[in-house]
């Protein structure tokens, strides 16, 4: 299983002729966490954003999320790393909420409770993770009504020659409204940090998973057309789900995931009912070792509570059958709780402190 998933990625990166993370990695003056994990592991022109972080230029970075529940683990990786590039080099980050996007790809069924989904957990869900508010720029699509007017002028470059040869279309689409739709908002959100407003052309990067591609050639292709930088990208794994290396944690299916708002006793019935990868005979595990790639709770340690060193002894501990998986989920439940007592205390905070974050600068340049 574990080959088989490392396979897709590197088959889906090579595919797209993107870089490998060993080449991202040489570019920059350290490397963050999940870099060295391989979990942020493949770009495309991240050199552009190497250059503005050694001329210490200002880019920014673009990493939107569709408000369709609580933040969990798996959106936890992403903001980590965002964080790790505003706190080391600087960096603007913009976060649009996509509220739009989760009512037309019926994810949510009504604006309403998308509205209602974006404020009282996402937005305080973001700001919990630490952002410089100084540095970061959160909007609701539907409430950040400009963003349609730039979507306005991305579509006038948009032609359905490119979008054909990007997503094909061969065959009949479910809904080609919604994509359409997506695609000229997801496109805006990732032109607007080189808008006038927002000091004009610079480097930006997307940080996404490798699903998002597509969009990443489309906003190259009009940027260029705007006459603006070509966006960079870099993407990342996704975090295993609880059950099994199958599938990725989803806000929609509970039992993939631990919410970040879980209270202790859930969270904990989440970590004792989560899939492993040893043994249900305690001494063939001992003689034979656990399979840590096949383990969820590995991968959640892995991405959010190993450092370098810790992450060695525990690969090693559990494949040589030194460690069980009661006494390791014991470990991962004190260490997994503790930072959900910590997130959820700075999660109510957070709520006194969405104005502070909330773009609200009108783009007027687009309509000039
Ligand atoms: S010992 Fe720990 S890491 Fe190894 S399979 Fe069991 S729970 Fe997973």
């Amino acid at each position: 299983m574990k080959k088989l998933k490392e396979k897709y990625y590197e088959n889906k990166r090579d595919e797209l002729g993107l870089n490998s993370i060993e080449r991202l990695m040489k570019y920059l003056p350290a490397s963050s966490p999940l870099m060295k994990r391989n979990v942020t592991y493949a770009h495309l022109d991240f050199e552009k954003i190497a250059t503005a972080i050694a001329k210490k230029e200002p880019f920014a970075i673009i990493s939107g999320l569709s408000p369709t529940g609580p933040l969990h683990f798996g959106h936890k990786a992403i903001f980590d790393e965002l964080l790790w590039f505003q706190k080391n080099f600087g960096a603007e980050i913009y976060i649009p909420i996509t509220n739009d996007e989760a009512y037309v790809v019926n994810k949510m069924d009504s604006l309403k409770d998308s509205l209602k989904c974006a404020y009282e957990e996402v937005i305080p869900g973001i700001i919990a993770f630490g952002f410089d508010p100084k540095k970061t720029k959160l909007f609701v699509d539907s409430d950040y009504k400009d963003i349609y007017n730039v979507a306005m002028q991305v579509s006038k470059n948009l032609s359905l020659r490119v979008v054909k040869r990007t997503f094909g279309f061969e065959e009949e689409i479910d809904n080609p409204g919604a994509l359409f739709y997506r695609g000229a908002i997801q496109l805006s959100q990732i032109i607007l940090p080189q808008l006038k407003e927002f000091g004009g052309p610079k480097p930006t990067l997307v940080l996404a998973g490798i699903d998002q591609h597509p969009y990443i050639l489309l906003s190259r292709d009009v940027a260029k057309k705007m006459g603006l930088i070509e966006p960079s990208s870099i993407y990342i794994k996704f975090l295993n789900s609880l059950a099994g290396p199958q599938n990725k944690m989803s806000t929609s299916d509970p039992n993939s995931c631990i919410y970040l708002t879980d209270k202790p006793e859930v969270a904990e019935k989440k970590i004792d009912q989560a899939f492993t990868g040893g043994s249900p005979l305690a001494e063939k595990q001992k003689q034979k070792g656990g399979i840590p790639e096949a383990c969820s709770i590995f991968s959640l340690l892995k991405y959010h509570f190993l450092d370098d060193k810790s992450f060695q002894e525990s690969y090693l501990a559990c494949s040589k059958g030194k460690v069980l998986c009661n006494g390791c989920k014991k470990g991962a439940k004190k260490m997994i709780l503790e930072y959900l007592s910590e997130y959820q205390k700075r999660f109510e905070k957070a709520k006194g402190q969405m104005d502070e974050f909330l773009l609200k600068t009108p783009i007027k340049s687009i309509l000039e």
